[in-house]
């Protein structure tokens, strides 16, 4: 069974010190889950010193990007190998980075390679704009961010992933894709993976949904068959928002094993 993964995405917000309160408050809240991953992505400016603070038994990290060389005379830069010992992910390919920072499929590819050659686990971010959907492209769309994204992985790399499956026109806007859009974009990333690397990948490939995520509409995703979690940007800023998407995902967990205990 694939186990759920919540991830918060801190995106430019939060200076050490808030960071760190915020980490205190979310783990006064959440609980040591077994069966629930509960990841958070920090700017890289605060991922040290919330490597020595969390409780790893409840959080892991994550990093919002990295540049994909491993030295070298990149000003400004971050490699992947500097951060394989501080975090377990990598978010790639997040719509802000292909859109305001102009990141092309080539890039994402080789930055999702360097974190599987750098032993961290890629996250990568895949999803269309409203034009595109409006125009019937997403699954165009999808299809190529995929093929590019994973095409310097091995089908063992490709299951070890995460893919997070967020419309551009979700995020960050309030206006949430509706479930059906959801299974639709989902069942089609799994079917991709599954034609091009097998059974065994797609059944083992971790897919989450993005876009304007809070506790209050998460049960809707998490019924849909395929959707292994979130990815969340907003309301994880909020301790109170970003512990309730956890607790309502073991409450709905807990309500699941029940009904499929009673069969
Ligand atoms: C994100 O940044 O990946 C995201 C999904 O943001 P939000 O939850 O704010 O829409």
């Amino acid at each position: 069974m694939r186990k759920i993964l919540i991830v918060g995405n801190w995106k430019m917000n939060l200076n050490t010190s808030e960071a760190s309160l915020l980490v205190h408050r979310l783990a006064e809240r959440i609980k040591i889950h077994r069966d629930i991953e509960v990841v958070l992505a920090p700017s890289m400016l605060t991922l040290q010193p919330l490597s020595l603070q969390i409780d790893r038994r409840k959080f892991r990290l994550a990093a919002q990007n990295a540049y994909f060389r491993d030295e070298g005379a990149f000003t400004g830069e971050v490699s992947f190998t500097m951060l394989r010992d501080l975090v377990h992910y990598v978010i790639i390919g997040h719509s802000e980075r292909r859109h305001i920072f102009d990141e092309t499929l080539d890039t994402i590819r080789d930055k999702v390679a360097a974190a599987v050659r750098n032993e961290i686990t890629p996250i990568l971010c895949v999803g269309e704009t409203k034009t595109e959907r409006l125009d019937g492209e997403t699954k165009q769309v999808l299809h190529d961010q995929l093929m590019s994204g994973l095409s310097n992985l091995t089908a063992k790399e490709v299951g070890a992933a995460v893919i997070a499956y967020e419309p551009v026109w979700a995020i960050g806007s309030g206006d949430i894709a509706a479930p059906d859009k959801v299974a639709d974009a989902v069942s089609y990333i799994r079917s991709y993976v599954k034609d091009v690397f097998g059974a065994r990948g797609a059944n083992k490939l971790r897919v989450l949904y993005g876009g304007s995520v809070t506790p209050d509409v998460i049960s809707g995703y998490l019924g849909i068959s395929g959707v292994d979690g979130f990815l969340v940007g907003g309301a994880s800023l909020n301790y109170e928002s970003f512990s309730g998407i956890v607790e309502s995902t073991r409450k709905w967990q807990r309500r699941h094993a029940e009904v499929e205990n009673e069969r």
